[in-house]
């Protein structure tokens, strides 16, 4: 049977009728953005007045996006995923951290994740964010080219300790580390480590992924750049392909910095540049690993219609699909079902602490066109076939 993203009985397998009800309840709310505007404000206010609050939460967008509140009930939900072949991103969503005994303190914490994911069959993927081991005004500051001091230098040395630590783990435990993409003021030194965790690591077999955010108008040529580089010295690249989650931020520092914007000049730039990353990296697959996560179902279908046409097998070793958990399931498991690596982002730690997460969450799913339309008719659909 030819692939389809439109079969909601397999896209939604996993979520029983109170679980799809509720699905129905938030992408309904979210598609309204007063409502929408409304549950972020009353959150912030709720969090600064430490109201609580957490119950209300983690019963509706906790439970929609995040799988449990700790590694233990996160992987209540890995295990489900595995009954219908769908890999897990472990994601330790806590943010917004920046003392040093905070980044020390989240090393063994990465190290928990991934020794657990060693002993699962289906969580390949552990996501880091350079900004959970190292403070962001330090990595500002390397981006601009700024001389570091002693002390910073010491600092520097420690945050690479740190992701060295953690991508050693991972080595031995057969797990691959995505270091995601933030904020491109402080990409490069994000770039220049995950560079060298590669060429350390993905020696034979790939560790390491960087992100390769193609909203930006320099990433693809980037891409091709960190390909000839690996090539040269050897090792696989680990290509993480994303369109980028902070163009609003990045447009607004642009304009006020009066700087020229390192964003697309529209969406159908970024679509061009996404597809064209997937396409560079699946003619070049003996020597890069992809991770195509996106919602686009477009992208995603191409991809795997031009893996029929480089007769690269569904189940090939070096292409990942991803997915955020709670989102787009009729990707995920339409893939998952057809023999694609398939997998979701699954966030989890403590309410309080993944609210900026949940937040970005609810903020993207503001619009009744595009992918929240979409989210909602699939749920609607799958409803009236188990007449609900
Ligand atoms: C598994 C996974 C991991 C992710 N990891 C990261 C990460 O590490 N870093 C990160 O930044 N994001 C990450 N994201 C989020 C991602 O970057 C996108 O924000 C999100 O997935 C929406 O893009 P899309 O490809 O799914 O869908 P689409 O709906 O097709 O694309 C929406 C995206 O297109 C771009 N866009 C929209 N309008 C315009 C415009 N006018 N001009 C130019 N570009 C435009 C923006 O990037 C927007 O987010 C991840 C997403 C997934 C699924």
């Amino acid at each position: 049977m030819p692939l389809s993203f439109d079969n909601t009985q397999i896209a939604f397998q996993y979520r029983n009728n109170k679980d799809l009800k509720l699905a129905h309840f938030l992408f309904h709310s979210m598609s309204s953005p007063l409502i929408t505007r409304a549950g972020i404000k009353m959150t912030q206010l709720m969090m600064k007045w430490n109201l609580p609050f957490t119950g209300l939460i983690k019963n509706t967008i906790f439970r929609q996006f995040c799988g449990g509140e700790n590694l233990e009930a996160a992987a209540h939900t890995a295990t489900l995923l595995e009954k219908y072949k769908v890999g897990v991103a472990l994601d330790y969503g806590v943010e917004g951290k920046e003392s040093e005994a905070e980044f020390d303190k989240a090393v063994p914490e990465f190290i928990k994740a991934i020794t657990y994911a060693g002993s699962q069959p289906n969580v390949p993927f552990i996501p880091i964010k350079v900004t959970g081991f190292a403070r962001f005004g330090l990595l500002e500051k390397i981006h601009a080219g700024a001389t570091m001091n002693g002390a910073e230098e010491k600092e520097w040395q420690r945050v690479q300790k740190r992701v060295d630590a953690i991508c050693g783990a991972a080595a031995e435990k057969r797990i691959m580390i995505l270091v995601d993409a933030e904020e491109s003021w402080i990409q490069r030194p994000v770039d220049e480590l995950s560079n060298r965790m590669m060429e350390k690591y993905n020696r034979g077999a790939v560790v390491v992924f960087n992100t390769f955010q193609l909203y930006c108008h320099d990433r693809l040529a980037f891409l091709k750049q960190s390909y000839e580089h690996a090539l040269s010295s050897g090792y696989i690249l680990g290509a993480k392909l994303v369109r980028g989650a902070y163009m609003e931020k990045e447009r607004q520092r642009a304009a006020e910095q009066k700087y020229p914007s390192p964003i697309q000049p529209d969406k159908k730039s970024t679509d061009a540049d996404y597809d064209a990353a997937v396409t560079f990296c699946l003619r070049h697959i003996e020597n890069i690993a992809v991770f195509i996560g996106t919602h686009n179902e477009h992208s995603c279908m191409r991809a795997t219609q031009q893996m029929q046409e480089l007769h690269i097998a569904p189940g090939n070793q070096h292409v990942f699909f991803a997915q955020l958990f709670g989102m787009s399931d009729n990707i995920t498991f339409n893939l998952a079902d057809a023999g694609y690596h398939a997998s979701k982002y699954l966030p989890y730690g403590p309410v309080k602490d993944v609210i900026p997460y949940l937040m970005r969450r609810a903020q993207e799913n503001t619009s009744v066109s595009g992918q929240t339309g979409r989210e909602l008719s699939l749920i609607k659909k799958e409803m009236r076939r188990r007449r609900l």
